[in-house]
């Protein structure tokens, strides 16, 4: 202290009387007081940049503090007329202390949001005649234009993993939607940091802006940006404070049409920006408490932005300027270019189909401004746009796309971490482009390797598209056409037993199921089975029913092949593949839908012995299977669940879902089953009288949807709701979920 106190007194002419040192990011900050009047004097490290630094932000200030209504701490000049004071490898200098209280002293519901967007359009406006320099200043860490230098910080794992994947997100985000425009972005000097710690307020009004420490030459539009992303943290409605802010903004300093347009991700931006600079620092000083002070908040924000469609967004943030609406896609015409060119087979999902724009991990962005919640694309296993899978996809894309008939490093290290997963007597992989590709396969694997043509499968399950396919998918199977080469055996679904005969449903079936097998007068190839069946209602498999069917098959000759499409990957929690809860090992797996994420692969894996037979026969050669594209995309789907612990969240989350789903069975007695695990759960409806409630179903699958959460129907009577969202769905969006499903059962119109 004694320094400053000499510093004060040589070269301000200020008797020190009391000091206090103030928290601050970087630089050491004090509150002096001096007689009746209080100073701020800073300390800095002395260099070249710095002394630079100094001399901007002091022109700066000065030419700000000609803002009618407006304070800020403009330096005091030493005796010697200058704006800083050089000692012992330290700067320092004597700033106006300005007297209030911080906005983030008040309730978050009283900040004044019409002042804040006219502070930000002052600001904007008055800095358009600065004719400062900062050439010569490093770029600064805040700097919104900079955001992707901050994939450095990721790299660092400073952060979870979870929360990781969604700035990855945002960055992306940023370098689609703002990156291209960016030369066409107006540009000033801006304050940088208006956030609720700088902006001083005498208790209502806002009157003083301080910290001019990460002023910078950006993008106009950013102070807006970053005064948003503080001021609407820990608001219920952060899209209604937003707009109140612009509009404020608006009138001060119009906004042009692409500065709302890309509004919605510099927002996001500037938290990650938070995110990454805070967890950085606070690795350098962890006991420091200013540091982190935003980080919480600013997370949950970033997590709720992604509940945001930013087409609506947007569209608010333009409707409170007065700015034109853009026009939205009409669902008629898009209807009569289906029609136009679509065969009628080709369905679409709910009575008024969706048009979808983008999506983010467990959400869906519609085309009209619509947020939906996914909670029934399986396929979407790690997320809607996972980042680091589209990372990793486009960086493949842009090195190598070849066959298998070549060598390629990821052909090999992805088919060893996939084969990692399976026990050691699955050694072998092909590589297809979809489920179906692979159930193709793996039955012309079972018939070469036996040497037998008939293929048993269950009743309403569903293997694929190709006429092999089709011809095992008695979901499919329509009257008037016939598959000689099908046993089906009857679906063993343990709702269909009396209740004492539950607990052996797995007996009871298996035995039905074998005898069948062994009534038949063809030669058996292969069965095939999912170990829960989607199709027919989301239907587990009872206990010791495969040990039963896959001994008999084997008796008779046949191979064991488990259709894990839907269900594997770690989606059932308790277990990684469907077929390991029944403690049984196929023959022969296949793999499609999450095994890309949404990228077409497919695979079959199978045993040495069976893939020995299957190179007697003809040259198997995919295009596509198995390319350097798919293998990346492959290899990064393991890796996420693997990092994010997927499989444990889908435990854990799966489970609450079962328990919440329970609960409203005990209001509601219409839910007649709740089955599955994990994150792969079916909820049947059933009339008093024990009837199928088809109508019931189908009105809360499009009551869900009207409350904007995606779901599906299916079983014999389709009336059971299938749950398999993507995993990033949370215990939050269960009680979504499950909230507004109480609310529907209880307006369901049938009796
Ligand atoms: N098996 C199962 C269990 C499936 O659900 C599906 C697709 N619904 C397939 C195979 C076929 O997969 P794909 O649509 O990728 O060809």
């Amino acid at each position: 202290m004694e320094k400053i106190s000499q510093i004060l007194l040589e070269h301000y002419g200020l008797e020190l009387d009391a000091v206090k040192a103030l928290q601050g990011y970087e630089d050491k900050t004090y509150l002096i007081k001096s007689g009746r009047q209080a100073w701020i004097v800073k300390e800095h490290t002395s260099t070249r940049e710095m002394r630079y630094r100094i001399s901007f932000e002091s022109d700066f200030m000065r030419h700000m503090d000609r803002i009618k209504d407006y304070a800020f701490p403009i330096p005091i000049q030493t005796c010697s007329g200058s704006d800083y004071v050089e000692f012992n490898d330290k700067l320092y200098r004597v700033l106006r202390y300005l007297n209030g209280t911080f906005l983030g002293e008040l309730e978050p519901n009283i900040w004044p949001a019409t002042e804040l967007g006219n502070l930000l359009g002052r600001l904007a406006l008055h800095s358009k005649s600065f004719e400062g320099m900062c050439q010569d200043l490093n770029p600064s860490p805040w700097d919104l234009q900079h955001l992707c230098l901050h994939k450095a910080t990721l790299d660092e794992n400073y952060l979870s993993s979870k929360l990781e994947s969604r700035i990855r997100y945002f960055i992306q985000q940023y370098e689609i939607n703002v990156i291209p425009h960016a030369h066409r972005l107006p540009k000033a000097f801006i304050h940088n940091d208006a956030n609720e710690w700088n902006i001083l307020t005498n208790g209502q009004k806002i009157f003083g802006l301080i910290d001019f420490g990460d002023a910078c030459y950006s993008w106009t539009i950013n102070d807006l940006a970053v005064g948003l992303a503080y001021i609407l943290m820990q608001r219920s409605d952060p899209v209604s404070v937003a707009c109140e802010v612009i509009a404020a903004y608006h009138k001060v300093r119009p906004l042009d049409l692409l500065e709302m347009d890309v509004l919605y991700y510099l927002i996001a931006g500037r938290l990650c920006l938070s995110l990454c600079n805070s967890a950085k620092a606070l690795k350098e000083r962890p006991d420091s408490e200013y540091i982190g002070i935003s980080a919480k908040p600013a997370k949950s924000l970033l997590y709720h932005w992604l509940s945001l469609n930013p087409i609506e967004v947007t569209e608010a943030f333009k409707s409170a300027a007065g700015l034109s609406k853009t026009k939205h896609i009409v669902e008629t015409d898009v209807m009569i270019h289906r029609d136009r060119h679509f065969s009628k087979a080709l369905s679409l999902s709910y009575q008024q189909p969706i048009t979808m724009a983008k999506s983010a991990f467990q959400y869906m962005y519609g085309a009209d401004g619509t947020t939906y919640l996914d909670a029934y694309n399986n396929i979407m296993l790690v997320g809607h746009s996972h980042p680091y899978l589209t990372e990793m996809g486009s960086l493949a894309l842009k090195q190598l796309n070849t066959n298998t008939r070549y060598h390629f490093k990821n052909l090999y290290t992805y088919s060893e971490r996939l084969l990692g997963y399976f026990p050691k007597s699955l050694s072998k992989i092909f590589l297809v482009n979809s489920g179906s590709a692979a159930t193709d396969l793996a039955l012309r694997m079972a018939r070469h390797y036996t040497g037998q043509k008939h293929i048993a499968s269950l009743e309403y399950g569903y293997h694929g598209n190709t006429a092999s396919g089709i011809a095992v998918s008695h979901y499919k199977h329509r009257p008037g056409f016939t598959y000689p080469d099908t046993l089906i055996l009857p679906l063993p679904n343990a709702a269909l037993l009396r209740k004492d005969q539950q607990t052996n449903a797995g007996e009871i079936f298996g035995l039905i199921g074998a005898a069948k097998l062994a009534e038949s007068e063809h030669p058996i190839a292969g069965f095939i089975a999912e170990p829960i069946v989607g199709c027919g209602g989301q239907v587990p498999l009872p206990k010791g029913y495969l040990k039963i069917i896959y001994n008999q098959i084997r008796q008779l000759g046949g191979v064991c092949i488990s259709d894990e499409v839907q269900v594997g990957f770690g989606r059932l929690g308790s277990h990684f593949w469907g077929f390991e809860m029944h403690d049984v090992i196929p023959d022969i797996v296949i793999l499609g839908k999450p095994i890309g994420n949404g990228h077409p692969i497919g695979a079959v894996i199978c045993t040495d012995e069976i893939a020995a037979s299957f190179a007697e026969g003809p040259e198997f050669f995919s295009s596509f299977g198995g390319n350097p594209v798919s293998c990346a995309i492959g290899e990064a789907v393991l890796e996420i669940i693997e990092r994010e612990g997927l499989q444990t969240h889908a435990q854990n989350t799966g489970s609450y879902f079962k328990e919440q789903l329970k609960n409203l069975q005990h209001i509601f007695p219409h839910i007649s089953d709740i089955r599955g695990c994990g994150m792969f759960l079916g909820v049947e409806f059933s009339t008093a009288s024990k009837e199928p409630a088809t109508k019931w179903a189908q009105w809360l699958k499009n009551g869900l949807r009207d409350n904007n959460i995606l779901s599906g129907t299916d079983g014999p009577f389709d009336n059971v709701l299938k749950i398999k969202p993507p995993l990033p769905f949370d215990a939050s969006n269960v009680e979504e979920f499950t909230g507004k499903l109480h609310d529907l059962l209880k307006a369901v119109p049938y009796c």
